[in-house]
């Protein structure tokens, strides 16, 4: 699909004919299955201070936590008994021996404990080559690292100077050349975005070397610097924005593997099941112990679990 074919239905200027094709194509690669992971969101603690995350380091007011290997233990065994085979752990990010260590910890704890049967995804941050590839050695099968935002002008005004747009796109070549199924993703609807960057975006992504796509909108936390400034997008526009970047993505990559974002169901719960319909195959169902849930706060409203009690039975 050419940059104005992905334009014209980004400004929605043909919906009807786009969410009809990329069901069509949708259904053709997945039939009606839905791939479930379980997201376990590891700890809060994080050294980055992104603008927009509501877990940045210079969130005082956060309440941090770090579950322990032995509830992670238990919250997985769980899930593997509800049929779950396959977990995200995703975490704050902090680069240390002892944070290496961690997740290196965790990932062979599950591998042992499901005897190899739980494909474990890390979203786990910027780390160097020599983490990474340790982490590749202790198991972990694909890693999820969002671009954020494609444009680097932009990219540079929602990051502090040392996040680093270059260094972010190397690190998502490096996980595929560990062997890693590299997935990555854009927030839809920041302050500066236009339709124009967001067609980049979806450019970008449907590169081949990516096997998964998470993108769901930006939503504003208070006690973050972004927060006082303007997206040119309403709440429910960045939903109908979702939902198109999503139907345009999978026309472009039939086989990719495209999440239903827990954002998107933040804002809209309906709007999360819809995606399912016109593209997306993914759904990662929040397995976090429920007293950690709320402190993992990345932006306001973020629901904690399915909530489909709020999407009716259909
Ligand atoms: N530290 C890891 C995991 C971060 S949380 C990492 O950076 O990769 C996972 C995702 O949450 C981020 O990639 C970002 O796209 C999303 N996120 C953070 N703050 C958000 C906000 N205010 N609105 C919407 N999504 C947000």
């Amino acid at each position: 699909m050419n940059r104005d074919k992905i334009l014209g239905y980004l400004r929605g200027e043909n919906d009807e004919e786009l969410f009809a094709r990329s069901a069509e194509v949708r259904s053709e690669s997945f039939g009606e299955e839905v791939y479930f992971r379980g997201l376990v969101e590891l700890s809060n603690v994080c050294a980055c201070n992104c603008l927009y995350c509501g877990i940045r380091k210079s969130n005082h007011l956060a309440e941090r936590y770090t579950l322990d290997l032995q509830t992670v233990k238990n919250t997985v065994a769980a899930a593997y008994e509800d049929g779950y085979r396959a977990v995200v752990l995703q975490c704050g990010e902090l680069r240390s021996d002892r944070f290496t260590q961690y997740i290196t910890d965790m990932v062979r704890m599950i591998k042992e404990l499901s005897r190899d049967e739980i494909v474990i995804t890390l979203s786990c941050g910027e780390q160097s080559e020599e983490v990474y590839r340790t982490w590749r050695e202790a198991g972990a099968d694909k890693y999820l690292l969002r671009i954020e935002s494609s444009d680097p002008v932009l990219f540079a005004k929602i990051h502090p100077a040392e996040i680093d747009y270059t260094e972010r796109k190397n690190r998502l070549y490096t996980l595929s050349s560990l062997g890693f199924m590299t997935g990555t993703g854009v927030m839809i609807g920041l302050p500066h975005q236009t339709v124009e960057t967001l067609a980049d975006d979806l450019i970008f992504i449907s590169d081949s070397r990516f096997g998964m796509c998470g993108m769901g909108p930006y939503i504003e936390h208070k006690e973050t610097p972004l927060f006082a400034q303007k997206s040119n997008f309403s709440t429910d526009e960045r939903v109908t924005l979702t939902l198109r970047m999503i139907a345009i993505l999978r026309i472009m990559r039939p086989d990719m593997n495209i999440a239903s974002s827990t954002a998107l169901g933040s804002l809209r719960p309906a709007a999360r099941i819809s995606a399912l319909k016109i593209g997306a195959n993914v759904i990662m169902p929040n397995i976090t112990p429920t007293e950690c849930r709320k402190n993992y706060d990345l932006y306001e409203g973020k629901i904690s679990d399915l909530d489909l009690s709020k999407v009716g039975k259909k």
